[in-house]
C-alpha cells in the first residue's frame, strides 16, 4: 500500500508541536463513547462529544490539546455515548457550527437523553443537518458524509453518519454506530475509496460491524477502537478484534493506549516506534 501521507501515533499529549500544514486526529479517550478531534493550528473540529459525564474531561483535553476555537461539532448520531456532551461543549464554545445526521427518530426516542439532546439540537441556531453529497469544507479539509442515503425507520444506529475526511491525499473513514448491513450497502456502492490511512471501527467493536468484505474493500492501514475497559455490553468483540487484526495493518484501543493521535503532512506514513499496536 502506497502512503502519501506522514503519520506518527502517538499516547502523549506532550509531543512535539507540528508543522504548521498538519492535521492532527485524535481519537480521544472518553471512556464509553466516541469523541474524535481534529485540529489545525489552535481550531478545532469534534466528532462526537462522548456522554456526558466526560464532557468536564473532554474539556480539560482540549484545553491540553491548545484548541481555542472550536469552529465545528458533529454528531454521528445522538446516542448519549456519543453526544450528551452536548451540552457541557455547547456552552464552552457558544459560536461552533452544529451538525448531525438530523434524524426525525431521535426525537421520539425512548430514550430520554436522546429525546433531550434532539430537541436542543432542534432549538440550536448555529445547527444545520448534514447529508450524503453534502460536503464540509475546513482549513483544506473536506468531510462528506457517505451514509445514510436516506433517513429510515427508528433504528438510530444504522442511521448514523458515516464520514468520510480527506486531507493531504489520505482518507479517514469514521463509521459511528452502523452496522455490518449497513457497511455491506457501502461496499456495494462506489463512495468509499480503495485504500484509507485511518479507520474508526463502526459501532465499539461490536460483532455486528467491521465485517470482512468492508475491511478487504477498504484495506485500512490504522484501525481505531474507540471504547472502554469492562465494557457492559461486551465490547470490543473477540471475532471482531481479530478480523481487524487480519485487515489493518495496525489497530489501537483507546481503552488500552488513551487518546490515538495521528499526524498527518505530505509525505509518508511513519508510526512512533515505542507505541505498540493490538
Ligand atoms: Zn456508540
Amino acid at each position: 500500500m502506497m502512503h502519501k501521507i506522514f503519520l506518527w501515533l502517538l499516547v502523549s499529549i506532550h509531543s512535539a508541536a507540528c508543522s504548521a500544514d498538519a492535521l492532527q486526529i485524535v481519537v480521544l479517550d472518553v471512556g464509553e463513547g466516541q469523541a474524535i478531534l481534529l485540529k489545525r493550528e489552535n481550531r478545532g473540529i469534534l466528532i462526537d462529544t462522548g456522554h456526558a459525564g466526560t464532557a468536564r474531561s473532554l474539556l480539560d483535553k482540549l484545553d491540553q490539546y491548545r484548541v481555542t476555537q472550536l469552529d465545528h461539532l458533529m454528531f454521528t448520531h445522538l446516542h448519549p455515548d456519543h453526544a450528551s456532551g452536548y451540552f457541557r461543549i455547547r456552552e464552552a464554545f457558544p459560536t461552533a457550527y452544529i451538525h448531525d445526521n438530523g434524524d426525525p427518530a431521535a426525537l421520539v426516542s425512548p430514550i430520554d437523553m436522546v429525546r433531550w439532546t434532539a430537541d436542543a439540537l432542534l432549538a440550536d441556531p448555529n445547527r444545520q443537518a448534514i447529508a450524503v453529497r453534502e460536503r464540509l469544507d475546513w482549513m483544506g479539509v473536506k468531510i462528506m458524509p457517505v451514509w445514510p442515503e436516506r433517513l429510515e425507520g427508528t433504528h438510530l444506529n444504522r442511521n448514523s453518519l458515516v464520514l468520510l475526511i480527506e486531507y493531504a491525499s489520505a482518507n479517514a473513514l469514521v463509521m459511528g454506530d452502523v452496522d455490518i448491513e449497513v457497511e455491506r450497502q457501502l461496499t456495494n456502492g462506489k463512495s468509499l475509496p480503495k485504500n484509507i490511512e485511518l479507520l474508526v471501527a463502526g459501532h465499539h467493536g461490536s460483532r455486528h460491524s467491521s465485517h470482512r468484505p468492508f475491511l478487504q474493500a477498504v484495506n485500512p492501514e490504522v484501525c481505531v477502537i474507540s471504547v472502554n475497559s469492562g465494557n457492559v455490553r461486551g465490547y470490543p468483540d473477540a471475532s471482531t478484534v481479530q478480523r481487524l487484526k487480519d485487515n489493518c495493518s495496525r489497530l489501537y484501543r483507546t481503552d488500552r493506549y488513551g487518546d490515538i493521535r495521528l499526524t498527518w503532512q505530505t509525505g509518508e506514513v511513519m508510526i512512533d516506534k515505542k507505541q505498540s499496536a493490538e
